[in-house]
């Protein structure tokens, strides 16, 4: 029998493996990180983050706390015309800037937002814990599930029906029901669909926007956050922390596969041919490479090896990243609006026609943007999430990359004429490249799309919810389990807790 060194090996050290970590090795277990890039940290990284939730509660407490400063961000939308929608997250203000547009809009604005925080706050309530096993006949995951039902039930009959009735629908519905201002349909979509394979008239868009919401406070437009200091910083917090819980971190050290001894996962096997052994094995990598390659397609049964080809990962967002020598200057926008979160979404039509080439891996050259200034004054710089980006486009990135990059820019002059005076230096990360370079198959925001099939406990992939493989003793912890990607660490939290519960 070989040497088990570590209770824990965690292969790659993304947030949510630095949370799950650190949580652990609280508990005086031996916890070994062996992470395939040169740092941690993984795709919370400011390369290619923009905005954030604030890291819940119940992850900071389990790690003992987190000195992080955030600073709030509105959102605006743009308007060619310089008639912006700006919103905070506040009804009162927000309903007073909607009613410059259209009081019926505004009025409408407020219940729209009630009865969507009132379901993500349903939704959310099941998102911090791990979920349910249906047909494990225990008694926490029958309290679990009532607790579902009772949140749902407590809604009352009239919004349970409106709630079961928006589940599968498509957001484009709803804000066309609901709104008149086709700016302000623009922006509510963009937030539905981003980061997924969605249009706002795909049906289960609205299911996405609901979860976004759960994520950052019940909120549509508050709950968005940068943190002082940027995404780097969280990491090197949890890095610190892992340093005083002694976890052992190897970088630059990828992991070929897991070691299987007698149907149990005992250790892993680096690409430099060192083999390491633990107790347990836990994967911070997304699901699609934690099955095909670190558990290999081999020790799969026919049934698995369908549901892992089917699992849907293909990253829609790239990420573009303008080094300026000045401040562009964006019509009709104040210093205020500069600090926030501008959106070019002009309209669910121009999103929807933004979408459709993608689903043939071809692109639009008028793409959906999300634009953060990062102005550390010295290197000032425009952060823009692209959306949608195919994973493999049509003529290869490489050939297509610089014209796909002057069509975002033309785009952005037509609402800051200067900006091509402004630019230094551009760089497009692309799907593509993540999977290169961050080692996420697809390229994809969350490790996998976040609809129906793929959500709560059938999350990646039926059979593996609870943060287990279907190997014993390998459990993944990364953004493609419950509850999906963004930075808030609850996935590393939840799948802590179930390995505690098994070491
Ligand atoms: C373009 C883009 C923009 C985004 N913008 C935002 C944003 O603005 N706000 C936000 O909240 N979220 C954003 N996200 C989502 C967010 O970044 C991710 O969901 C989240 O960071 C995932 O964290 P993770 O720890 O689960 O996985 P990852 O960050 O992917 O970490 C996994 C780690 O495992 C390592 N690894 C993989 N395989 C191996 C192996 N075989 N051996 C060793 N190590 C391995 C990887 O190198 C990586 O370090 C964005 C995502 C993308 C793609």
């Amino acid at each position: 029998m070989s040497e088990k060194k570590y209770d824990a090996i965690i292969i790659g050290g993304g947030h949510n493996g630095l949370v799950c970590a650190n949580i652990i090795a609280k508990k005086n277990k031996k916890v070994l990180i062996c992470e395939a890039r040169e740092t941690c940290g993984g795709l919370a990284n400011h390369e290619i983050i923009n905005y954030i939730p604030s890291i819940p509660n119940s992850v900071t407490q389990s790690i003992g706390g987190l000195n992080l400063q955030y600073n709030p961000k509105g959102s605006i939308a743009l308007s060619e015309s310089g008639r912006h929608i700006r919103l905070i997250g506040n009804q009162h203000i927000d309903h007073a800037t909607i009613s410059n547009f259209s009081t019926q809009d505004a009025d409408r604005y407020l219940e729209f937002d009630n009865k969507m925080t009132q379901f993500s706050k349903t939704l959310g309530g099941f998102m911090m814990d791990p979920p349910p096993r249906v047909m494990n006949n225990s008694f926490s995951d029958y309290l679990k599930l009532f607790k579902l039902g009772f949140n749902v039930r407590m809604m009352g009959k009239k919004r349970f029906n409106e709630f079961a009735r928006m589940i599968g629908l498509n957001i484009a519905d709803e804000l066309e029901d609901n709104f008149e201002s086709v700016l302000l349909q623009g922006l509510i979509a963009h937030d539905a669909v981003l980061g997924s394979n969605l249009g706002p008239r795909s049906p289960g868009s609205l299911i996405n926007l609901l979860y976004r919401m759960a994520i950052h406070g019940n909120s549509l437009f508050g709950g968005i956050y940068e943190i002082e200091g940027g995404s780097n910083k969280f990491i090197s917090v949890l890095l610190d922390k892992c340093s005083k819980n002694n976890v052992e971190i190897k970088t630059s050290a990828s992991v070929k596969n897991c070691l299987i001894e007698n149907d149990r996962a005992i250790g892993v096997e680096l690409h430099n041919g060192e083999k390491v052994f633990g107790k347990t094995i836990i994967s911070n990598a997304d699901p699609r490479s934690t099955y095909s390659s670190l558990l290999g397609s081999q020790n799969l049964d026919t049934d698995v090896k369908r549901r892992i080809k089917h699992h849907r990962s293909k990253g829609r967002v790239a990420k573009l990243s303008l080094k300026l020598n000045k401040i562009p200057e964006f019509n009709e926008c104040n210093n205020d609006d500069l600090n926030s979160r501008m959106v070019i979404s002009p309209s669910i039509d121009y999103i929807e026609e933004n979408f459709n080439p993608s689903k043939f891996d071809k692109l639009s050259s008028e793409p959906v943007l999300e634009i953060c200034l990062k102005n550390n004054n010295e290197n000032p710089s425009l952060d823009i999430q692209v959306q949608y980006a195919p994973y493999k486009a049509h003529g290869g990135w490489e050939n297509i990359k610089d014209d796909y990059v002057n069509s975002i820019i033309k785009i952005i002059s037509k609402y800051a004429n200067n900006i091509e005076n402004c630019i230094d230096s551009k760089t497009l990360i692309t799907p593509d490249d993540l999977e290169k370079n961050y080692h996420v198959s697809g390229g994809h925001w969350h490790h996998g799309e976040i609809q129906i099939d793929q959500l709560f406990m059938l999350r990646p992939i039926p059979g593996a919810a609870q943060y287990k493989t279907h190997l014993d003793g390998l459990y993944m912890c990364g953004a493609g389990t419950h509850p999906g990607g963004g930075m808030h660490g609850i996935s590393g939290k939840n799948a802590a807790k179930v390995v505690l519960g098994d070491l």
